[in-house]
């Protein structure tokens, strides 16, 4: 291929950068990929971004390679914003608040979690569905992933937030892409227009394989494997496809702003810490938990545990705390790793309220039931928000922690998001450890219990021989469980590079095919983001792992 850099250079605004530099962190997202692109552009605004479809359009039907990867801020766990082509960078230039108004937020993709969340908790409002990453991702990437987190038992995940989208589509215009019913939707699929074809085609897909499509509807309460087929509506009296471009990982086009709805958040919360030694006691535990509608019902494992005491200065650090409040703060779990009385998991059960006494009297009546059950577990009450941080703390920046401190050893999210039916974890969780029990990994077990979500992240020595085949058996092996029980292999951090692959596995044949359609009816000349969500093989993903071959 023809350097094309100096070609972008003439047509668009923003910057066009392909330095050694840029090339190699763009390489990179937090998987285990890496795909190095061929030029990074800084679109300026949204006519840059028209003009980069129409040129990636004109030289894909020349034959040529090129292709459109939109990449917010890189922390996409499954290979999500890498490519081999043209990388759209969202945070230069599309990184603005729009508008605030009412319980609506107006905002461009590569705004900053963070930043979008400051403005909006100073109207005293904001959007739950946010991922643990809440600090280092973007609202963009957060969309296209459909990402999740601790809030999503009681509000769901961040596509629920989201009213409409501007989008970029393939005939290289922008175009606003919310929910259409009644006479909007009549007229819409009369259009004669690019727009008005995917409007067609997503409405005749629906109608006539409505069977497939909601038999293939994922049965547990998280997913963000597969486009949402099951969600749009029956095309004749709603078509949302905002269902589709939510969670699609710029496979469909490029977001250019998105229109969110708030909720106002509850000020108040207690939460009650279960200390458990035996993963058998979840059955009984969960539906107890679980009937008392708390607002979270996350977990983390034995081996977070250890991680958190003994980096227990970094995580105090993470919570602004003093030398001396820092060592009292993590007394009991020094007591309890000196003691060998580490617990193999740590359930953590949040209510909120408006007014502190509600959610300290919720917390009080659960515990109080825990300790009817007889279970073998300590139970604890945080009285309020600044007594659970440690917990929240622990459970939110495990993650992160692994990836900065762990030297010699890599972080390895390849069954870092399985779902299955809360009520069906008693059976699975002992299944799934005698699994992992077949290899010799350190792992970590974090997840949303009341979702039945669990992110494992192993950590591998890149250059031990046999570390692909390890990846590659175990990933079968636990997939093959969670199909079993009707689960999904991604809850929320999506398909990409890692799981494209087993797409087809989850939905079946027929489902795939729509899915693959669903691709070329926006975007038939594949300039989107290809390989994700459909289109990448097991081989042709394990090619692009960075370990050695
Ligand atoms: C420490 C850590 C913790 C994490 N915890 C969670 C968690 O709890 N829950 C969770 O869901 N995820 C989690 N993740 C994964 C990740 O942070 C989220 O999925 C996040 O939403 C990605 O946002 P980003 O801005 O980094 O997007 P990127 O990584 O830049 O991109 C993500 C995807 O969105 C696409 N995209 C980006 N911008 C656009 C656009 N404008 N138009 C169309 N497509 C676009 C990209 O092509 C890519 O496929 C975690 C990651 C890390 C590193």
């Amino acid at each position: 291929m023809a350097n094309i850099s100096d070609e972008l250079k003439v047509i668009v605004a923003g910057e066009v950068d392909n330095s050694d530099e840029t090339l190699e962190k763009f390489s990179k997202d937090a998987s285990l990929f890496k795909v190095r692109p061929e030029v990074v552009v800084r679109p300026q605004d949204t006519k840059d971004i028209e003009r980069l479809v129409l040129f990636a359009t004109e030289k894909k039907k020349k034959g040529e390679n090129v292709s459109l990867t939109p990449r917010a801020a890189g922390t996409d766990m499954s290979g999500g914003p890498l490519g081999n082509s043209i990388i759209l960078d969202m945070t230069a230039h599309f990184n603005r608040l729009v508008s605030l108004e009412g319980n609506r937020a107006v905002v461009e993709p590569g705004m900053y979690f963070r930043d979008f969340d400051a403005e909006t908790k100073k109207k005293n409002l904001e959007m739950p569905g946010y991922p643990a990453s809440r600090n280092l991702a973007s609202v963009g990437g957060m969309v296209a992933n459909n990402a999740g987190g601790e809030k999503n038992l009681k509000y769901g995940k961040t596509g629920a937030y989201v009213e409409a989208l501007k989008v970029v589509l393939a005939d290289g215009e922008t175009h606003t892409i919310k929910k259409l019913e009644g006479e909007a939707l009549r007229a819409k699929l009369a259009e004669e227009s690019f727009e008005g074809g995917i409007y067609r085609s997503v409405a005749a897909m629906v109608s006539k394989n409505r069977e497939t499509i909601e038999k293939a509807r994922p049965r547990v309460t998280k997913n963000s494997s597969g486009y949402a087929l099951w969600d749009v509506g029956d095309g004749k009296s709603a078509l949302d496809l905002t269902k589709l471009i939510i969670g699609s990982q710029g496979a469909l086009g490029i977001i250019t702003e998105i229109t969110f709805s708030l909720v106002t958040p509850k000020p108040s919360a207690s939460m009650v810490v279960l200390f458990l030694k035996d993963l058998n006691e979840l059955g009984t535990i969960i539906p107890v938990v679980l009937e008392e509608n708390p607002d979270s019902f996350e977990s983390y494992d034995d081996n977070t545990f250890k991680l958190a005491v003994k980096y227990f200065l970094e995580f105090a650090a993470q919570m602004k705390l003093g030398i001396i409040a820092l060592g009292f703060q993590f007394v009991p779990e020094m007591w309890m790793l000196a003691t060998g009385g580490v617990p193999k998991l740590v359930l953590l059960v949040e209510f909120r309220s408006h007014a502190q006494e509600e959610s300290f009297k919720k917390a009080c009546a659960l515990k109080e039931k825990l300790r009817a059950l007889k279970v073998r577990a300590a139970v604890r009450v945080a009285k309020n928000e600044k007594a659970a941080e440690k917990y929240w703390t622990i459970r939110r920046e495990s993650f992160s922690l692994l990836r900065k401190k762990i030297r010699n050893k890599k972080t390895a999210p390849f069954i870092d998001d399985f779902v299955v039916l809360p009520k069906d974890l008693p059976e699975f969780l002992p299944q799934l450890t005698a699994i992992l029990a077949q290899y010799d990994l350190t792992y970590t077990i974090a997840g949303h219990v009341g979702d039945g979500n669990f992110h494992i992240i192993p950590l591998i020595d890149p250059n031990e021989p046999g570390i692909r085949t390890v990846i590659k058996t175990l990933t079968q092996k636990v997939y093959e469980l969670v199909l079993r029980y009707h689960g999904s292999i991604s809850g929320e951090h999506n398909d990409g590079l890692i799981r494209t692959p087993y797409v087809a596995q989850m939905f079946g044949p027929e489902m795939n095919r729509l899915f693959q359609d669903v691709k070329t009816i926006f975007d038939p000349n594949g300039i989107f983001n290809p390989g994700k969500k459909t289109g990448t093989s097991f081989n042709e993903s394990f090619k692009l792992l960075d370990l050695p071959q």
